[in-house]
């Protein structure tokens, strides 16, 4: 196994490789060479495993340059009870009849990027260190909210790593930003940018390949990687997830082995629904995967038509780690579909970024559809959900899982397809514990965001997370605040 980039088939680079660099050179992702295939008995042996084993298995078919004990260092570090508060490392909790919530939100961050964001600083290290390089890894993120966190816990104070985070000033949650502002340890920094999640991204990337910036870290011992889900070792995580739970929605006797099930994620960049993609090519046996976004519907509209196209107005909603326009992880999904047809995903994305706009061929739109299903919703009927999941059956959805809920309503409405369903859930609740408490009813505009935590907690009597509750004593350590355009000087000036 090796893998191409998207934008150049003729890339041909391992896994520790496609790790350690996080994004081609020609502006590409990395991509497998060939989806690796699980039988169902393989799939379903992993119902006698723990987490990390179940996770070693899987990414002994996409890292097949690392030895077993690389692996299993990196899987057994990460998904520890330490970090996570179970030790399934996430649940599965029974919604109503055959609708089950996949929690991946059991990690230090209450959100599901952790489960990535734990061991990708193992993968980017052990990476790292095969290819017998010596220099440091300066970490890059931008973050709509939860990654930035959620890399910042991973990195922090890990050897030979630096860690830098961008988020848009005024497009992430209080909570969200007292999480990254106060964050400890001596390898990392944050900074706002005056502008949206995109804008930041943008920056990011065109930092990422920024001859002058790469060659001044060069100069000083450094090199860029990506802890974005550009990265493949932020996306291999996320299949794991998925395997593991076909496993144990069998071991818990909920479904019959081969019996189909539909994934209903909330998605922003693509990338959590693109591991379900991939786990149902392993052999995962998949209905539909259905894609919930919020007013940001650049994505219905492409799943349904298409026609992707982002000449739209942005969204700032109650669901802020999916305000995206410009969904990356898209490109690996085309990628595949169009037959790894490299030229063609060169045009569509010079047209987007020209345009704003692509059109998929019939072929590859056909294939989206047989795969996929979408849907969207407002604020309004976002929190609308939370209040009726509530009431009725005493589970507390955070802003971003309601959107999937909900979607997942209308899909049902629509199709009448009574197939079993797994629906991501994305949040812990008291990470927006403001927009919650405003579906219930029960906003308080003049509380701040931990005064909305205890709140949250009479109200639901679900319990807070830990680490949430210890922000409160914490420092705010990071208050730099810079114009989108001042990201390359800022990070030639305080990493380079
Ligand atoms: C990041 C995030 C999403 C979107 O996931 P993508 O992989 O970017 O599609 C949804 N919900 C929450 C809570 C998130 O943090």
């Amino acid at each position: 196994m090796y893998y191409k980039s998207t934008r150049d088939s003729g890339v041909k680079v391992t896994s520790a490789e496609a790790i350690a660099q996080g994004i081609s050179k020609d502006g590409g992702l990395f991509v497998p060479s060939g989806i690796p295939k699980l039988s169902l008995d393989e799939i379903i042996s992993l119902r006698d495993m723990s987490y990390p084993e179940r996770a070693a298995l899987i990414f002994s078919k996409y890292l097949t340059d690392f030895s077993n004990a690389e692996i299993r260092y990196c899987t057994d570090n990460a998904y520890t009870d330490k970090a996570f508060d179970t030790e399934n490392i996430c649940e599965i909790a029974h919604l109503f009849d055959g609708t089950y919530m996949l929690e991946l939100w059991h990690g230090p961050t209450c959100a599901f990027k952790d489960m990535a964001l734990q061991i990708l600083p193992y993968l980017v290290t052990t990476s790292v260190k095969k290819l017998g390089v010596s220099k440091k890894v300066v970490i890059l993120v931008a973050t709509s909210g939860d990654t930035g966190k959620a890399a910042l816990e991973g990195f922090k104070d890990v050897e030979g790593t630096q860690i830098m985070v961008f988020y848009p000033e005024d497009g992430v949650s209080a909570m969200q930003k007292k999480q990254m502002t106060t964050q400890e340890g001596g390898n990392v920094g944050v900074c706002a940018i005056k502008g949206n999640f995109d804008d930041a991204q943008n920056g990011v990337k065109a930092i990422f390949t920024d001859n002058e910036v790469v060659s001044s870290l060069e100069k000083n011992g450094k090199m860029f990687s990506s802890a974005n889900s550009i990265n493949w070792g932020r996306l291999a995580p996320q299949i794991i997830y998925y395997v593991s739970s076909y496993a144990q929605l069998v071991k818990n006797g909920e479904i019959k082995p081969g019996e189909k099930i539909n994934i209903v994620v909330p998605t922003g960049n693509f990338g959590n629904i693109l591991a379900g993609y991939y786990a149902k090519e392993m052999g995962v046996p998949v209905n539909k995967l259905i894609c919930a976004s919020n007013s940001n519907n650049v994505l219905t509209d492409f799943i349904e038509t298409g026609v992707y196209d982002r000449n739209r107005s942005f969204y700032t909603t109650i669901s802020p780690s999916m305000d995206i326009l410009i969904s990356s992880n898209l490109e690996r999904l085309l990628y595949h579909l169009s037959g790894e047809n490299d030229s063609l995903i060169r045009e569509w994305f010079a047209s987007l970024k020209e345009t704003g706009k692509y059109k998929v061929t019939d072929e590859v739109f056909e294939k989206i559809k047989k795969d996929f299903c979408a849907g969207y919703c407002s604020d309004a009927e976002t929190k609308d959900l939370i209040k009726r999941v509530f009431e009725r059956y005493y589970y507390l959805c955070d802003t971003h899982t309601a959107v999937a809920v909900k979607v997942y309503e209308d899909y049902v409405k629509k199709t009448g397809d009574k197939t079993r369903t797994l629906i991501a859930s994305t949040a812990n609740p008291y990470k927006f514990s403001g927009s919650v408490l405003d579906a219930l009813g029960e906003a308080d505009a003049n509380a701040d965001e931990f005064e909305l935590v205890d709140k949250l907690n009479k109200v639901s009597g679900m319990e807070v997370p830990k680490s949430l509750d210890e922000l409160k004593s914490k420092q705010v350590r990071f208050v730099q605040s810079i114009d989108k355009n001042d990201m390359k000087q800022y990070v030639l000036k305080t990493l380079a």
